[in-house]
């Protein structure tokens, strides 16, 4: 293999490193953002249920005193029942206690309605609790090591720059432009594989004398289509 594609593959490494490093940019603050969000919606769940409940035992007090003045209220028209002295007095008796036992029954299936719910909100409230604690634990190490991540991006940007260098100094000043210019204009890879006397990229079949030359390994080969660099894996001689 020519020594300038030995560190060209080397230098591709490299670069989809950096590429890798750049879209970490973007989507690490994307995951910090979603996990932080989890813990808020969690504990916005708790303070919703929180406020239900607080509404239900409102709600199933106001009933309570509902209750007990719709049942005052019989005591009152049944005492009356003994001193009343026509039918029309009497008519509109019953027709009082009637309607206030009517109401008596729907004060109390309300209040056995609202006890439900109080009972249902309960749990709900104690299981939005724990899960709240569960994920800020788990979510307060997953962000720590998410920050960490992202703060040592740059870090390692430069590590990989300066290994960058470090190999583009060993190629051949006119084979790095050709790697720049197609890793420009067509992105990673940029050296890839013959594969069955074609271009492992574009597909393109190659003339047989540049194969030829692939194979003397004298010169650095690019595919007369994309442009990629060529090379000749172990044992490729198809
Ligand atoms: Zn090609």
């Amino acid at each position: 293999m020519h020594p300038d594609i030995e560190q060209l593959l080397k230098l591709q490494e490299v670069d989809e490193h950096l590429l890798e490093l750049e879209r970490s940019k973007e989507y690490l603050p994307e995951i910090i953002a979603n996990v932080r969000k989890e813990v808020e919606d969690a504990a916005t769940l708790v303070t919703e249920t929180g406020q239900r409940l607080e509404d239900a035992s409102v709600k199933s007090r106001q009933l309570e005193g509902e209750l007990k003045q719709a049942q005052e209220g019989l005591a009152k028209y049944q005492t009356q029942m003994a001193s009343i002295k026509t039918n029309r007095e009497y008519d509109a008796l019953t027709g009082e206690i009637d309607s206030t036992k009517e109401r008596i029954g729907f004060i109390e299936d309300e209040i056995i309605l609202t006890l439900n719910e109080i009972d249902e909100l309960t749990t709900a409230l104690e299981e939005s609790k724990k899960r709240h604690e569960v994920l800020g634990q788990s979510n307060t190490e997953q962000l720590a090591n998410l920050e960490k991540e992202m703060n040592s991006v740059e870090e390692k940007v430069q590590a990989k720059l300066d290994e960058r260098s470090n190999i583009t100094v060993r190629v051949t000043k006119s084979t790095l432009s050709i790697y720049e210019r197609v890793r420009r204009g067509r992105g990673s890879p940029v050296v890839v594989a013959l594969k069955k006397n074609a271009c492992g990229a574009c597909f393109k079949a190659q003339p047989p004398q540049r194969i030829q030359e692939l194979r003397k390994g004298l010169t650095v080969i690019n595919c007369d289509n994309c442009g990629r660099f060529l090379m000749l894996l172990n044992g490729d001689e198809s």
